[in-house]
């Protein structure tokens, strides 16, 4: 089916580019520069001084930038890290992989941690908090580093979702000791395929970080520890130093699509909102996803889908009820009720003003708004 309006648009946003990528890649191959070579280094210098952190080591995953992380901060078996269950399986993954306990908390309306469920959580084992900044939305940054601080808890962010947003003046990935990113395509900043990344004010951690995407190989001759094949592709990486320069006005028109969301849709009694961009003065949030809260769910979603706009809606089962996983231990009503609620609205920077106005009266027309 051909929707009228498509949840993402990789060929849209390539054609609006196409020069720049193609000269990039071409360059690329030319030149044979593939693995570890100068675009990695200067991506890795742009987006450390975007994010505002002095390091920044591109990875091949967000997956492995969280496991990196919490392998290089000493992690393992024994340690508990807590984490949500409302997030993307990888920031659980990641605890698993490193054979430590996930402990899972509950989430507020806003989708982010509900941090005054931290410190009951804490125990003795309690090594590292992971705090996931879900649909471009930070958590609450404060509460996380001043119990971090109180416990002597380490902080991993999970920034896959919320590059270049703010909490307080400062950027997603910023305030812990390390932060992850992903460039998965669908991503604020994709590629052309998968990566990722960890931003660190910590040269321990990131010296760490280093041998552990390249297989412990601190020179030619000299291998450190054992490793992964981790890195970020230099081909991925030329990609991104092209779509980085356009970063900061995505971020705006992001804010501009929600912007709109929130215009057209706020007088409709049966859905629930993200905060409007700008209603909050402590946040700068960048609507990786536009998730609302609707009643019969369900319906609005087959409704949309027949009028052509195509929705997704992420876990319709929470991630702690996979029976697999073996996660069931944990009671989080907040997050099993949001599970039969949300349902994300199409938003990236290439969606045309028409295309916003149609998916605001679509959904108007399904609630006789
Ligand atoms: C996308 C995502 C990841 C993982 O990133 P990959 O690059 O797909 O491995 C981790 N956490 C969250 C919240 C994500 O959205």
């Amino acid at each position: 089916m051909k929707y009228k309006v498509p949840f993402v648009n990789y060929p849209l946003q390539y054609r609006n580019l196409k020069s720049g990528i193609d000269a990039a890649i071409t360059r690329v191959l030319e030149n044979g520069d593939l693995i570890l070579r100068s675009d990695l280094e200067e991506f890795e210098r742009d987006i450390a001084s975007f994010i505002g952190v002095r390091y920044a080591v591109g990875v091949s995953s967000g997956t492995d930038a969280l496991i990196f992380s919490l392998q290089a901060a000493g992690i393992r078996r024994g340690d508990e890290v807590i984490t949500v269950s409302h997030t993307f399986v990888a920031s659980i993954a990641s605890i698993v992989h490193v054979q430590a306990a996930p402990v899972l908390i509950d989430v507020k309306e806003d989708f982010t941690m509900d941090t005054d469920k931290i410190e009951s959580a804490i125990t003795p084992k309690t090594k590292a908090i992971i705090p996931v900044h879900l649909n471009g939305r930070m958590c609450d940054m404060n509460a996380v580093m001043a119990l971090a601080e109180r416990y002597h808890i380490k902080v991993i962010e999970d920034s896959a979702q919320a590059l270049g947003a703010q909490f307080r003046g400062m950027k997603a990935g910023s305030f812990g000791m390390a932060g992850s990113f992903s460039f998965y395509p669908a991503k604020i900043l994709g590629g052309y395929g998968d990566g990722g990344l960890v931003a660190t004010n910590d040269k321990d951690l990131y010296e760490k970080i280093l041998l552990l995407r390249s297989h412990g190989q601190k020179t030619k001759t000299e291998i450190l520890q054992f490793g992964f094949t981790g890195r970020l592709d230099n081909i991925q990486a030329a990609i991104l130093r092209v779509k980085l320069k356009h970063l900061p006005k995505w971020l705006e028109r992001r804010r501009q699509i929600a912007k709109a969301y929130h215009e057209g849709l706020k007088g409709i009694s049966n859905i629930i909102l993200p905060p409007a961009p700008g209603a909050e003065k402590n946040r700068f949030d960048v609507y990786q996803n536009y998730v609302i809260k609707a009643g019969k769910r369900d319906d609005l979603a087959k409704h949309l889908m027949d009028c052509g706009v195509e929705i997704l809606i992420k876990d319709p089962f929470v991630l702690h009820h996979q029976k697999n996983l073996k996660l069931s231990s944990f009671a989080l009503p907040v997050t099993e009720r949001l599970s039969n609620e949300v349902i994300s609205l199409p938003i990236y920077p290439e969606l045309a003003d028409e295309q916003i106005v149609y998916v605001v009266n679509s959904v108007k027309d399904f609630y006789g708004a």
